[in-house]
């Protein structure tokens, strides 16, 4: 090969090369991790994924589109409208909550029950704040409750008693998530986190290709703080994971006794079990949001027979000794890791 044929040669490879490395710095970004926080129904919300683009605005309308169905504090959604007899229509949001909530009252054998909203106001949880109920006041509200009484006849609630009202806070958030990680799986996003105040829905693998990591607080009652120190953690993905406990919400009787915010849906009254808090990892997370708060009714023992009698579910629950002492009990099927 002459110098000439050499050079024309290297030339080309050269321009080859260069060619090559401005096709790998000129291609667009393909994707980036995105977070987003904020406050949403009066607690945080924390999202990460991994798109091409900002789903911001998506997110807020996919949260108020649920807070217009089922937010009692919203005086126009649709569950206010149902609870104060002005419209009987349902949008799908509704349909999906009420179908959902008679499964999981099923499932619970009635300790998720969303028509228990009258005695959660009556015991000073929703918005109105009463003196505490007697015996004979929780009674006659006892009447009202059962989702049983509630059913969907072509896109019309009909309710047996019209004075039955809904209360879907034990699963409003858990919902939120689940529909924030369907609109992203939509849109192709394959890997996100979704946390709204504590419930988390995930799918996928974190930033660094890893299953996501997930920490339950320690249950501490503290009238002005609440503690965030962390008891266990562990990792999964692709399944929803939710929390209760009476220990961030709850009263104190004029005796001094604190007393939670969830109701046994059977005595309608509170209900302070051996279980402090509860922590449910379920396909999805309006799943394990109805069942963690449904073991706070049911205690330790009603609950494992629940995780036990439905293999897709996983629980943990810490739970406290007669000395105070703080105690983490696992489900049988709970493969996690334990520390
Ligand atoms: P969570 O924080 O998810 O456990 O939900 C608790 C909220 O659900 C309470 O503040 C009440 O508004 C409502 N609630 C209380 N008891 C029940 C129950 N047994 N079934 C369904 N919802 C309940
Ligand atoms: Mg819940």
């Amino acid at each position: 090969m002459d110098d000439k044929k050499k050079y024309r040669a290297l030339l080309l490879a050269g321009l080859g090369v260069v060619g090559l490395v401005l096709v790998f710095v000129l291609q667009p970004e393909r994707g980036k991790w995105w977070r987003h926080s904020g406050v949403v129904w009066a607690t945080e919300y924390h999202i990460q994924y991994y798109g091409d683009r900002d789903y911001s605005d998506s997110i807020l309308e996919v949260f108020r589109r649920v807070e217009m169905s089922v937010s009692a504090f919203a005086h126009e959604s649709t569950v206010s409208k149902i609870n104060d007899n002005r419209s009987d229509s349902v949008d799908a949001v509704m349909a999906y909550m009420i179908e959902r909530s008679h499964e999981l009252c099923r499932i619970t054998g009635g300790a998720f029950d969303p028509t228990v909203r009258p005695l959660v106001n009556a015991w000073g949880f929703g918005d109105d704040d009463m003196a505490l109920p007697d015996t004979s006041q929780v009674d006659s509200l006892l009447r009202l409750v059962g989702i049983d009484k509630v059913k969907v006849v072509a896109g019309k609630v009909v309710k047996q008693n019209p004075a039955t009202q809904l209360d879907f806070s034990a699963i409003a958030k858990g919902f939120g998530c689940d529909e924030v990680v369907r609109m992203l799986k939509r849109n192709g996003v394959e890997d996100c986190l979704v946390e709204v105040g504590g419930e988390i829905a995930m799918a996928g693998r974190n930033s660094e290709r890893k299953l996501w990591r997930i920490s339950i607080d320690t249950p501490e009652y503290s009238a002005d703080s609440v503690s965030r120190a962390s008891m266990l953690a562990f990792s999964m993905s692709d399944c929803g994971v939710a929390t209760s406990g009476n220990y961030r919400n709850y009263r104190t009787a004029a005796d001094g006794t604190p007393y939670g915010h969830i109701i046994d849906p059977v005595t309608g009254f509170p209900r302070q079990t051996d279980v402090l808090s509860a922590t449910v990892c379920a396909p999805d997370c309006t799943t394990a949001d109805a069942l963690a708060t449904a073991f706070m009714v049911l205690g330790l023992e009603r609950s494992q027979a629940i995780v036990d009698a439905n293999p897709d579910v996983k629980a943990v629950f810490i739970t406290a000794d007669k000395s105070g002492s703080l105690k983490t009990v696992f489900s049988k099927n709970w493969s996690e890791g334990k520390r």
